[in-house]
């Protein structure tokens, strides 16, 4: 059965490879854009995740084309890495915001839809960062690990309604976000993987193909990642 998709992020990296599997798989995909040109093959709504106007406006979009989302993917993130020592509150609230604040507005518009569908798949891209910590980053591993209590409290919320929330919770992926990292941190993590190697979007794409599928109906409040073996043990 197709369903109507709706991906943040989606212009990019890890977003765009979920929403070129959601399609892959038939489904009737919308993205969110924030910057630069919409991504081509996909309804496409400029939408900053901080702004609730917008992810209304988004919503409203993706409603008019596609029928009420009931595949919500909430992908869009950033970092602003440094010492939390030396870090503006202009940087933890960015990331807390837009990370974290963020895909709980996106899941809040989200609900109705799905509530009236009594079907809905709600999935989080987390970190691993948000389990096992990481320097420089307490304002991202801190926004990742928020996601999991998140989607497990909406797991409880509305999981009698036949909506199920899950994360998942990827290693180091090859897009943009690792590109801003030290090479000797990258590098570092990469050792400690039981892969040897970084991951691909499409990689985690499938795991997300997964838990939005039909197959995946008893799996709510689940944490998968994505990991290469990064940090095994959550
Ligand atoms: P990218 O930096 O490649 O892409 C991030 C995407 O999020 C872009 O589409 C960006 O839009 C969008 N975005 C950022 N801020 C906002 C906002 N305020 N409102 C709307 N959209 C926004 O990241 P990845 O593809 O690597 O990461 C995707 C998700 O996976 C993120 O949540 C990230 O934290 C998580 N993740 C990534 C890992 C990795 O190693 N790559 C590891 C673990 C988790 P724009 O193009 O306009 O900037």
């Amino acid at each position: 059965m197709t369903r109507s998709a709706l991906v943040t992020g989606g212009n990019r990296g890890i977003g765009l490879a979920v929403a070129r599997s959601l399609a892959g798989a038939g489904h009737r995909v919308a993205v969110t854009y924030r910057t630069g040109p919409a991504p081509s093959g996909f309804l496409a709504v400029r939408c900053d995740v901080t702004d609730p106007d917008a992810v209304d406006a988004a919503f409203r979009a993706a409603e008019a084309e596609h029928g009420p989302p009931e595949i919500v993917v909430s992908n869009a993130g950033i970092t602003r890495d440094s010492l939390l020592l030396g870090m503006s509150d202009a940087d933890l609230h960015a990331v807390l915001d837009a990370n974290l604040v963020g895909a709980a507005r996106v899941a809040r518009r989200a609900t109705s839809g799905m509530l009236r569908k009594r079907w809905g798949r709600l999935v989080f891209l987390s970190s691993i960062m948000g389990f096992s910590g990481s320097p420089g980053q307490t304002n991202y591993a801190a926004s990742k690990a928020g996601l999991v209590g998140l989607a497990r409290s909406l797991a409880w919320e509305l999981g009698a309604r036949g909506i199920t929330s899950n994360v998942v919770l990827p290693g180091l992926i090859d897009t943009d976000m690792i590109t801003e990292l030290d090479p000797r941190r990258r590098d570092e993590l990469v050792g400690r993987t039981a892969l040897g190697r970084v991951g691909t979007p499409e990689e985690v794409a499938a795991a997300v193909g997964f838990l939005t599928a039909p197959e995946a109906g008893f799996v709510t409040g689940a944490v998968v990642p994505v990991t290469g073996g990064l940090g095994m043990g959550q």
